[in-house]
């Protein structure tokens, strides 16, 4: 019998990308599940398998407002929020509050339950960063009123009232900082440069590089963040953890990439460079590597093709569903 048997974790945002392999990983650890969702990105296809589990129930609800989860709660993981630029622009408000209202009712929660708390945060705590790779001592360089700024602000907010419930009422909290990160289930249409570029090659589009390409990213397969995500949470760090691959490249070669992994003869193109785009993003993983004993074990092109699988697996109309849900 499993260890974690009768152990209940929450996991807000479980039908998106990220909280849906969240799910998975907990439930094939032996925990009990309460996915909770408002759906407003997320996709209940992601979790349909679930549903059938008696270790697996499900809330439609928006953390914003005001959180009540009957029965024992172990730990809680807070996945809720927009999490593309695309997305966060379209709905600012919503992703302001997820962020620090909701983040405030699910501290509440776990303050009630004495429940263990690690919430999502984000390389874009860092802004267009002045130091490379990312540590976790760097403040940061953000716009607070750019148009990324709803999201940036939201959790940096959430990482301090994280740590103002850790300190004043010695609540047990985690704080992971997530740099880009891919796999199956990221939505085709949600603007990110990894389904939009895939998109692209499948439909016979040219890609669209933003800026000169020159910026750079640092890609993490979801796996590897699910392993990170799962030890922090238990481990006693409190303080936040970098979680990512520190594997950095341009866009103009990343769409090189994708270009030789589709094998399609389109074309890059050069379109605008959004406001306040970070050109540089790598995460130093010093802390994950001494603390967690964790470090990226899937590489690019191996978590490319898996992830290239799972798009070229979805049904055609899925594919022609270009436009973004909120346009
Ligand atoms: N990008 C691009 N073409 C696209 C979408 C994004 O060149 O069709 C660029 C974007 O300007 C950024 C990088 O790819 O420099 C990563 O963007 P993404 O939206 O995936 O996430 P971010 O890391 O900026 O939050």
């Amino acid at each position: 019998m499993s260890a974690n048997k009768g152990k209940r974790v929450l996991i807000t945002g479980a039908a998106g990308f990220l909280g849906s392999h969240l799910c998975d990983r907990f439930i094939k650890e032996g925990y009990d599940v309460v996915g909770m969702d408002n759906l407003i990105t997320g996709d209940l296809a992601n979790i349909q398998h679930l549903f059938k589990l008696k270790e697996f129930e499900f809330y439609h609800h928006d953390v914003s407002k005001f959180v009540f989860v009957p029965g024992k709660l172990d730990y809680i993981l807070h996945f809720a929020s927009p999490a593309s630029p695309i997305d966060y622009l379209k709905i600012p408000i919503q992703t302001l509050k997820v962020g620090s209202l909701g983040t405030h009712n699910l501290l509440g929660l776990a303050k009630a339950k004495n429940a263990r708390i690690l919430v999502a945060s984000t390389s874009e705590v860092y802004g267009d960063p002045t130091v490379h790779p990312q540590t976790e001592e760097y403040w940061g360089n953000v716009n607070p009123v750019g148009p990324r700024g709803v999201y940036d602000e939201a959790k940096r907010f959430q990482e301090a009232i994280t740590m103002a419930y850790h300190t004043y009422h010695g609540l047990e909290t985690r704080i992971v900082r997530i740099f880009n990160t891919y796999g199956p289930r990221m939505r085709l249409n949600d603007g990110r440069v990894l389904p939009a570029f895939i998109g692209q090659a499948l439909r016979g589009e040219d890609l669209t590089v933003f800026g000169d390409g020159s910026q750079t990213r640092s890609f993490c397969y979801v796996d590897d963040l699910v392993e990170g995500i799962y030890r922090l949470l238990l481990s006693n760090y409190a303080h936040p953890v970098n979680i990512g691959n520190p594997s950095e490249i341009t866009m103009c070669e990343f769409g090189e990439e994708i270009l030789k992994l589709t094998g399609s003869s389109v074309k890059m193109v050069f379109k605008p460079l959004p406001q306040d785009d970070p050109k540089q993003r790598q995460p130093d993983i010093s802390k994950a590597r001494e603390i967690l004993g964790w470090e990226p074990k899937v590489s690019r092109a191996e978590g490319l093709k898996r992830t290239y699988e799972y798009f070229k697996s979805l049904p055609p109309e899925e594919l022609t569903k270009s436009a973004h849900r909120f346009s």
